[in-house]
C-alpha cells in the first residue's frame, strides 16, 4: 500500500522474441524475415516493432522493459541476441530476461544438452539454474546490465523457477499471470494476487488483471483489453493506493495477427495507454531497475477492477473525484496549485468526442494530483 498523494508504478513490459513457430515452418534460412517481422514489426506499411515503440515511449517520456528472449541465440547465435539488445541499451530503455524454452531441443550444444521442453515449469531446478545462466550469459555478452528481473515464456514458470532465479541472482520475477494459474503456470501462489510478494526466494510481481465475468479474468495485455479498460484498470489501481501495475506487450503486439500489416486499433491504444501515464500525476514510468519492486505482506492488495466497470468506478471513484477536483483542495494543494494537471485532463478529455462517462470519471482519477 502506498500513502495518499504517492503513484502507482507502471511497469510497461515488452516480450521480445522471435516466433519459434516461423522457424518450424522457416528454419534457419528463415531467421532474417522472422527478424524482421517479430523483433522489427516489419509490413509494407512500416515497422511496428521495439523501435518504433521505443520511439512512441521516448515521445511520451516513458521507459519500457524488453524482456529480451535470449535462448534464440541456441538456433541464431550471439549476434541475433547482440541486433536485438544493443538498440535497446542505445536508446536508454530497460533490458532483462524473458526465457522460452522451446528453443533448448534444438541444440545439443545448449544447457540441457538438446533435451527439450515447452516451457521452463518443464525441467527440473538443477536445469532451470543452467538454463537462467545461460541466458544471463548471453544478455552479458551483448552488453546489458545484469537482469534484475525475468519472465518466463508463455508464463510457464513453477516455483522451482524462482528458486533458480534466486540462485543465480535475479531478485524478480514476472511470470505470474492470473489468467494461467493452475494450467501452464505452475507458481503458488493466491489466484486473485496483484501485489508484488515474496514468494520462494523472489519478488514475484504478478501480471496486471481486471476480473472478467463469472469470476474469470482477463490480463492487462495490450491486445486483450480495450483502452477504456486499461484506462479503467489503471485508475482503479490508483484509486486503491495499489504500488505496481504491470501490462503485458510484445515486439510484434502492434500487428495483425497475420502479422502482415499494423493493427491500427492496437497502435493508437499503445499511443493512447502512453499518453495517459505520461499525464497522470498518480501514476509513474517504471523499470525493475530503477524502481524495484516492494514486496507487500501476502494476502495484502489483493483487488481487480471488478468485473462492472461502470458501476465500481461510479460508486468508488465519484465521490473521490469530486472531493479532488471540485472540493477546495485537491490532496492537501488549493486548487490552483493543481491547475496544470486538470488541463492535461482538458486535453486529453477534449479531443475525444466518444468518451464514455466511465471513461471520464477514469481520467478525472488518474488526473487528480
Ligand atoms: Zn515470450
Amino acid at each position: 500500500m502506498i500513502g495518499q498523494g504517492a503513484t502507482t508504478n507502471v511497469y510497461l513490459t515488452v516480450d521480445t522474441e522471435l516466433s519459434s513457430l516461423h522457424f518450424r515452418r522457416h528454419g534457419v534460412a528463415g531467421l532474417e524475415a522472422n527478424f524482421a517481422s517479430s523483433i522489427l514489426g516489419r509490413t509494407e506499411a512500416g515497422d511496428f516493432g521495439i523501435l518504433y515503440q521505443m520511439e512512441r515511449l521516448d515521445a511520451f517520456g516513458l521507459k519500457g522493459i524488453f524482456f529480451v528472449d535470449t535462448l534464440v541465440a541456441l538456433v541464431a547465435g550471439q549476434e541475433m541476441v547482440d541486433r536485438i539488445v544493443r538498440p535497446i541499451l542505445e536508446a536508454g530503455h530497460d533490458v532483462q530476461l524473458h526465457a522460452h524454452a522451446e528453443w533448448l531441443g534444438r541444440s545439443k550444444s545448449g544447457p540441457t544438452d538438446g533435451r527439450g521442453g515447452r516451457n521452463m515449469a518443464d525441467f527440473p531446478l538443477e536445469d532451470q539454474v543452467r538454463i537462467l545462466d545461460y541466458g544471463i550469459e548471453r544478455l552479458l555478452a551483448a552488453g546489458a546490465p545484469m537482469p534484475v528481473a525475468f519472465r518466463a515464456g508463455n508464463y510457464g514458470a513453477n516455483d522451482d523457477t524462482l528458486r533458480a532465479l534466486a540462485r543465480v541472482g535475479i531478485a524478480c520475477d514476472t511470470s505470474y499471470s492470473p489468467d494461467y494459474a493452475g494450467s501452464v503456470c505452475g507458481i503458488t501462489l493466491p489466484r486473485e494476487t496483484t501485489a508484488p510478494v515474496l514468494h520462494a526466494g523472489v519478488i514475484e510481481v504478478p501480471v496486471s488483471a481486471i476480473a472478467g465475468p463469472s469470476g474469470g479474468s482477463r490480463h492487462a495485455q495490450i491486445t486483450a483489453l480495450s483502452a477504456q479498460e486499461m484506462i479503467a484498470a489503471l485508475a482503479y489501481a490508483a484509486l486503491n493506493h495499489q504500488a505496481a501495475f504491470t501490462i503485458v506487450s510484445h515486439s510484434f503486439e502492434l500487428l495483425c495477427r497475420q502479422r502482415t500489416r499494423p493493427n491500427r486499433i492496437v497502435v493508437r491504444r499503445f499511443d493512447r495507454l502512453c499518453e495517459v501515464i505520461a499525464s497522470s500525476p498518480r501514476l509513474r514510468s517504471a523499470t525493475y531497475a530503477d524502481d524495484p519492486p516492494r514486496p507487500e505482506p501476502a494476502g495484502e492488495g489483493v483487488d481487480w477492477l471488478p468485473h462492472s466497470l461502470a458501476r465500481t468506478l461510479v460508486r468508488t471513484g465519484e465521490q473521490a473525484v469530486s472531493n479532488g477536483l471540485y472540493g477546495e483542495q485537491v490532496a492537501g494543494m488549493p486548487v490552483s496549485a493543481a491547475a496544470p494537471a486538470f488541463t492535461v485532463r482538458d486535453r486529453l478529455i477534449a479531443p475525444l468526442q466518444t468518451l464514455t462517462p466511465l471513461q471520464q470519471i477514469a481520467l478525472d482519477i488518474l488526473m487528480a494530483v
